[in-house]
């Protein structure tokens, strides 16, 4: 830290020296935990894991890893470690929304549509050790062109933006709108590729899904839901290694509504709920509605034809990435993410199979492993302390102890 000062000259120095004074140490040593570290290594207990200006010096057993002097200790005895959680398909609408996904432990957002500048601005100062809410990446406007000329330009546009991805909707909404035709996807696909950009898209069919592969789409931001995923899309998902974000979550918001869910009373929910949303959905009217809306029950149908697939693709070994899409109204951040994992092993996945879902093989999917999915050295020390293991009980992922996000204690 001198070295820092000397370097930034007297002045600076001066102006410096309160906030160092009373900065966090920036070498952090969390002892005695049961560490499951995202990788296919087995859980470590008595593990320790080092962190230096948010980053994992080292992370295994205590008996391998020395503590360098002087760095703060945090004991975790008795606890459990996993890597933050990562959902690969959210919607972050203010960076307030940052903190509320950290709250339960999902340390990181990738936004697939919508965001206003302020999560541009928050994207861009995330990379610094002080950090202490979730990371975003972001997809800026979802694509609408209706011509290959039109596809084009709109590419341009959120490229200039600096996206990290683009996403586009291929949908008709159960026969109420207009869908994309295979020709403007193409072209939007094709522009975004020779820009080095990756192109998340929204589906609903399994004819639309393959067509969609044969363009060149980058990740199945949803389940196929009208029908059973086949061999064909099997092989072209494996073959260009094609993840999958089942976004169960997102079905269960069509229709849960009808009467109070069960989860409005959990504590753990109303911590950090949007009170204004929940009063908006209790409306007698609005749940009526819900109740008997055609569009709801073929929802409901649905995720049960989302979760099947879910386990065939998962079987098959399809790369699968957790997602939710969290973030328009009813579908609550954070929150869900946990519920997501739930259903996930309800379909037939094992709480491993999840977990890895949303921890290294969200972070493959959506290309951000290269400092996050795992707490192994080099990367960003993002990680949720349990005071369960979640192997043993995916539930276990509800009974949060504290977050940590680049080293530091996420107020929650
Ligand atoms: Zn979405």
């Amino acid at each position: 830290m001198s070295l820092r000062i000397v370097t930034r000259g007297c002045a600076a120095a001066l102006l410096l020296l309160p906030a160092l004074v009373t900065a966090q140490p920036v070498v952090r040593a969390f002892t005695g935990s049961t560490l499951i570290d995202g990788s296919d290594r087995q859980p470590i207990p008595n593990a320790t894991i080092v962190v230096r200006d948010g980053k994992i010096v080292a992370a295994g057993p205590a008996s391998s890893v020395s503590v360098p002097a002087g760095a703060e200790r945090v004991s975790l005895a008795g606890k459990t470690v996993i890597p933050g959680l990562i959902n690969a398909h959210g919607h972050v609408n203010t960076p307030a929304d940052l903190r509320t996904y950290a709250a339960y432990g999902i340390t990181t957002v990738y936004s697939l549509g919508g965001e206003p500048a302020s999560v541009f601005a928050a994207r861009a100062e995330q990379n610094v050790p002080t950090l202490d809410r979730a990371r975003v990446f972001v997809a800026g406007p979802v694509l609408m062109p209706n011509t290959p000329d039109e596809a084009r330009t709109q590419v341009a546009g959120v490229a200039d933006q600096k996206v990290d991805m683009v996403k586009i909707r291929v949908d008709d909404n159960l026969g109420t709108a207009q869908k994309m035709a295979p020709e403007v996807y193409r072209a939007v696909i094709d522009e975004a590729h020779q820009r080095g950009l990756r192109v998340a898209t929204h589906l609903f069919y399994l004819a639309d899904a393959k067509s969609l592969m044969d363009a060149g789409t980058d990740l199945v931001a949803h389940s196929v839901r009208d029908a059973e995923v086949d061999a064909s899309l099997i092989a072209s998902l494996k073959q260009r290694n094609v993840c999958v974000s089942p976004t169960l979550m997102r079905e269960v918001s069509t229709f849960v509504y009808e009467s109070k869910p069960a989860f409005f009373t959990d504590p753990l929910f109303l911590a950090h709920a949007n009170k204004e949303w929940m009063t908006t959905l209790q409306q007698p009217a609005r749940m009526e509605a819900m109740r008997t809306s055609a569009s709801a029950q073929r929802y409901k149908a649905a995720l049960e034809v989302a979760k099947r697939n879910l386990k065939i693709l998962s079987d098959a070994g399809v790369p699968i990435a957790m997602g939710t899409d969290t973030g328009p109204m009813g579908r609550f951040q954070g929150y869900f993410e946990l519920m997501e994992l739930e259903l996930m092993v309800q379909a037939g996945l094992t709480p491993r199979q999840a977990l890895v879902s949303a921890t290294r093989d969200a972070a493959r999917c959506m290309k951000i492993d290269a400092e996050l999915g795992t707490l192994e050295a080099g990367k960003w020390a993002d990680f949720v302390v349990l005071d369960r293991s979640p192997l043993s009980d995916i539930s276990n992922v509800r009974r949060i102890s504290s977050v940590w996000v680049a080293g530091n204690r996420v107020a929650r």
